[in-house]
């Protein structure tokens, strides 16, 4: 048999390392080892029951068709008044596109601003799909360093180091996978002035802005909308919120010439998100109360395993950690423990983690950053106790 010559495009390409970390240790799972899986990124709870029953109801009434390219209207609408109600942004249907998943939101920002040429900055450590996302337009990622002494918060003074002339966009995403940080109010002004100076646009990922600790208040580039006209795109999605990653469902908030530029681009390649789901989210983003209520639960939920995470990790000696302010992951520093553990980065510490202690943790290195390793606490109070008990007997032994 032939292999069929690959593009450019894929020939480089490997598998997203969450999902191959997820992969071993269900088959792990599936063969009757109990592993305590810290990989996966998405909520363990079920998308709450009012919201079901609409994607349901979506069904049964037939609402099974293509929907307009963009979205449909009414959850258009919905999207755009969740910005009017939360950050007082001026916007309307027009500045809306539904997705499906962020994940495809920020792919067709992407698409439509970046191509050969161009370098996109973007903080590291940062979410695994950044740095593909922007190499599958033909353009080059530029890495913002960030370090834990500061909580891993990103800097315009970091920014400045590296940007050059061909900087097109920055790509911020707060609060953040896989550290947790927050950008602070002052530095995203910063941030948006040094962009306004120099032509470049800011890429706002917000997918996990209703899971913040510590009475944080979540600040978001959308509320900055009309002062920075035609600067800003937000990407967020119902997937972590509503506990929705299998409906696929997100959007982008945009100036409405690149809407349509990306509605464009959707109808030859997805054409829309999934009728049904795109029902459900409406439900969601419109019941206000019954959804701020859900949130709230699992909210009460994270901040209880993030506090035994955090507790459980300081018991071990030698790793580090900063203090996640928002998401549901802790990313301690690790790489004390290489020389004992003979390994040589992240990668190697995590197939040893998982292959002797039967713990399943993302290797850092997927997110610029090899130091450390990636454990989602979206895991119940008793497994992170028992993932934990195993890592600091694992970590003492030669
Ligand atoms: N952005 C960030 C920062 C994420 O962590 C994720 C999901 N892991 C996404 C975007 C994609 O989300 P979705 O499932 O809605 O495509």
């Amino acid at each position: 048999m032939t292999t069929p010559r690959f593009s450019r495009r894929v020939a480089h390409l490997a598998p997203s390392p969450t999902a191959a970390v997820g992969k071993v240790a269900s088959a792990l799972a599936a063969a009757g080892v109990d592993v305590v899986d810290f990989g996966i990124g998405e909520p363990d709870f079920d998308t709450p029951d009012f919201v079901r029953r609409a994607g349901i109801d979506a069904i049964e009434a037939g609402r099974t068709k293509y929907t307009d390219s963009a979205g449909d209207p009414g959850l258009r609408d919905a999207i755009a008044a969740k910005y009017r109600r939360e950050q007082g942004t001026e916007c309307s249907r027009e500045n809306v596109l539904v997705t499906a998943g962020a994940k495809q939101a920020v792919f067709n920002v992407c698409q439509a601003l970046v191509q050969d040429g161009d370098e996109v900055a973007m903080f590291a450590p940062y979410w695994v799909s950044f740095p593909e996302i922007v190499r599958l337009c033909g353009a080059e990622p530029v890495f913002v360093p960030t370090d834990l002494r500061s909580g891993w918060k990103p800097s315009v003074s970091a920014l400045e180091r590296v940007a050059t002339e061909r900087t097109r966009a920055v790509i911020v995403n707060s609060p953040c996978n896989p550290t947790g940080a927050l950008i602070e109010k002052e530095e995203l002004q910063r941030l948006l002035d040094w962009c306004a100076e120099r032509g470049v646009l800011l890429l706002f990922d917000e997918t996990y802005d209703h899971f913040l600790y510590g009475g944080r208040k979540h600040v978001s580039a959308a509320a900055f909308w009309t002062k920075h006209p035609g600067r800003i795109v937000v990407t967020g999605a119902a997937s972590k919120t509503y506990a929705m990653t299998g409906w696929r469902l997100g959007w982008a908030l945009a100036p409405k010439e690149l809407v349509s530029a990306m509605a464009s681009y959707q109808s030859h390649s997805t054409s829309n998100a999934s009728s049904i789901s795109q029902e459900a989210a409406r439900a969601a983003l419109t019941d206000v109360d019954r959804s701020e209520a859900s949130v709230a639960e699992m909210l009460a939920h994270y901040d209880r395993r993030r506090a035994l995470f955090l507790r459980g990790l300081k018991t071990i000696p030698g790793v580090e950690c900063a203090e996640p302010e928002g998401a549901f992951y802790v990313f301690p520093k690790v790489s004390s423990l290489y020389a004992r553990k003979k390994v040589k980065g992240s990668v190697e510490f995590c197939r040893l983690l998982l292959e002797e202690a039967r713990v399943a943790g993302v290797p850092g290195e997927a997110f610029g950053m090899d130091s450390c390793v990636r454990f989602s606490f979206a895991t119940p109070e008793g497994r992170i106790e028992e993932g934990v008990r195993r890592l600091r007997a694992w970590a003492a032994k030669d």
